[in-house]
């Protein structure tokens, strides 16, 4: 299974899993933002990383 990371715009960090992640409930659907700096993850993304176990190092 091919493992989804995404680098952060605002502050560059490598988000992996949920945990790197601040949930934001909205009306329709949750919305994620970065944990470090709060710049929005494309839901598309986020969805992917929520659902990855978190890693030890790779
Ligand atoms: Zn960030």
């Amino acid at each position: 299974m091919t493992r989804t990371t995404y680098t952060c715009d605002g502050c560059g960090a490598r988000l992996d899993n949920e945990k790197d992640l601040t949930k934001e409930d909205g009306r329709v659907r949750p919305s994620w933002k970065c944990r470090r700096c709060q710049t929005s993850v494309p839901p598309v993304v986020a969805e992917r990383l929520t659902h990855q176990k978190q890693h030890g190092r790779e």
